[in-house]
């Protein structure tokens, strides 16, 4: 557990936020992971639930970011990890504000089939959940810094982006000229999601205090994962995705979490919710023995 987390309690913060880019339904994502049994996964962990909080809607991105991050930083504040169920993946700007006002030097570990470093001047479409890492990085107009008083950007080096497999052209230059760390579809091919895993550790840990889980559920296949807004196939399978929260959950470092990017109006059954809320329990130490 992360130094500044005293106890193992966690604080729900829902974001029935989205975009509606290209698809409306992920607004419904946090409505969906609770339907789908979510306080019942969390009591199968460790963690006693410390409080339930909703950010009402609204359909502006940084009016959203501000009242996520109001509600992350209280829960950091009072030693409660938060878990942010979204809403599409610009919620995960609103979280990084809040954690950055607490925080003074987080690492970020970003699972995603898209690489979120989209800016107002290179997005094809100009949606906000597609630049959530150029925000975060500081390489976006909005800044973190206008949501939460004290929020700084992320640094560079000790972010993790892990998945990729659909990346514009600008996305490419940013990430290289950069120099993230980013581990493809085809480095956990090759390497195995335990050493990626390691690895990644390694990087967001390195002289941080916290860090920080982004978990977009397109991040894995579609075939596991169909109710998300961007599909991409060829992501994480079922098994990989479990095993690395279950590592991540033994490092005893994670100190919050989002989840974004569940569609219901998209999901077959509240497949992707169900898997979703495993995926949590997984990275709160759930073990299968
Ligand atoms: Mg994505």
């Amino acid at each position: 557990m992360s130094k500044l987390l005293k106890d193992k309690q966690v604080s729900i913060i829902q974001v029935p936020f989205g975009l509606r880019a290209g698809r409306p339904g992920s607004e419904d994502g946090p409505e969906s992971m609770l339907q789908a049994g979510l306080l019942r996964q969390i009591r199968r962990t460790e963690y006693e639930l410390a409080g339930e909080y909703k950010v009402r809607s609204t359909p502006e991105v940084k009016e959203m970011g501000k009242h996520v991050a109001n509600l992350v930083s209280q829960a950091a504040l009072h030693s409660s990890l938060p878990l942010v169920i979204g809403g599409d993946h610009s919620v995960t700007i609103g979280v990084l504000a809040g954690l950055t006002s607490h925080y003074s030097n987080l690492g970020l570990i970003y699972f995603d089939a898209h690489a979120g470093l989209s800016t107002e001047e290179t997005s094809p479409t100009g949606h906000v959940n597609g630049m959530s890492l150029a925000v975060a990085l500081g390489k976006a107009r909005l800044k973190l810094s206008e949501l939460s008083d004290n929020a700084v950007s992320i640094k560079r080096e000790n972010v993790v982006l892990i998945g990729v497999r659909e990346i514009e052209p600008d996305e490419r230059d940013l990430l290289l000229s950069e120099g993230l760390t980013v581990f493809t579809m085809h480095d956990i091919d090759r390497m195995g999601i335990k050493t990626i895993i390691e690895k990644a550790l390694q990087i967001a840990g390195n002289g941080t205090d916290g860090i920080h889980i982004s978990l977009d559920m397109d991040c894995l296949d579609p075939l596991e994962a169909p109710g998300v807004g961007m599909p991409v196939p060829g992501g994480l399978t079922y098994r990989e995705a479990h095993f690395a929260c279950e590592l991540l959950a033994e490092s005893d470092r994670i100190s919050s979490i989002d989840v974004v990017e569940v569609n219901p109006l998209l999901d077959e059954s509240r497949r992707t919710a169900r898997l979703a809320i495993g995926l949590i329990a997984s990275l709160l130490g759930k073990r299968i023995l």
